[in-house]
């Protein structure tokens, strides 16, 4: 037994898995396809995505917002949780990378609940904040260009009601926060921005150390 956080041998993780995930097939699909790809890092892992959806499910959210889309496994994992009138709001650079995700999300039967929004986030951010939608998301997703953490978060803060949950993913980049010799920009970003957490007074915090590590803050 342990009251630290258990370390995951590769035989613990399968465990893990093979005991708890129940990924769709269709999710399960584009995992694997998404593997294939240079970039598969990018992708969050099923157990991941499985906590997201059970999160969504007991908030019973409608509306949420995603910032990062990749090829859309953490969005069409969200959107299968979110009821037949919800709303998933994405925000992505890459049309090559979306491409794939709209995909799937017909496939799924999911796409009328998803807009993807094509262009620089912080712009998708300001135009919905200058459409009125403040305060009206239940949910934000945000695992997009590390340097950004801080002012994506300070949108969702704003995007969010109180109550919402703000998600934030790479929090803990496979250790390099905590590797004294590691300065580069993303992971100094990423230090910058768990440090802001811990003291900010505006949300309740827990760092979960799921995938490469998953910050929870609800907005007081
Ligand atoms: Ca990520």
């Amino acid at each position: 037994m342990s009251n630290r956080t258990i370390q995951l041998t590769d035989e613990l993780y399968d465990y893990l898995l093979n005991v708890s995930v129940r990924e769709p097939e269709i999710l399960r699909r584009l995992r694997e396809q998404t593997l294939l790809m240079p970039e598969a890092d990018l992708e969050i892992a099923p157990e991941q995505g499985q906590l997201m959806a059970l999160m969504l499910r007991l908030m019973s959210a409608k509306r949420v917002l995603e910032i990062g889309t990749f090829t859309g496994y953490s969005s069409l994992a969200m959107a299968l949780a979110l009821p037949t009138d919800g709303e998933l709001v994405t925000c992505d650079l890459s049309e090559e990378w979306t491409a794939i995700a709209r995909k799937y999300w017909q496939e799924a039967g999911v796409e009328d609940r998803i807009t993807l929004c094509l262009g620089p986030a912080l712009d998708t951010l300001d135009r919905l904040l200058a459409e009125g939608r403040r305060d009206s998301f239940d949910f934000a997703f945000i695992d997009a260009d590390k340097e950004n953490d801080l002012v994506y978060f300070e949108r969702c803060m704003k995007l969010v009601r109180t109550g919402g949950l703000i998600v934030v993913d790479n929090v803990l980049w496979s250790g390099r926060v905590a590797d004294p010799k590691v300065d580069d920009a993303d992971t100094a970003s990423i230090r910058v921005f768990n440090r802001a957490l811990l003291e900010d007074e505006r949300i309740d915090l827990s760092l979960v150390p799921i995938a490469d590590g998953l910050t929870l803050a609800r907005k007081r």
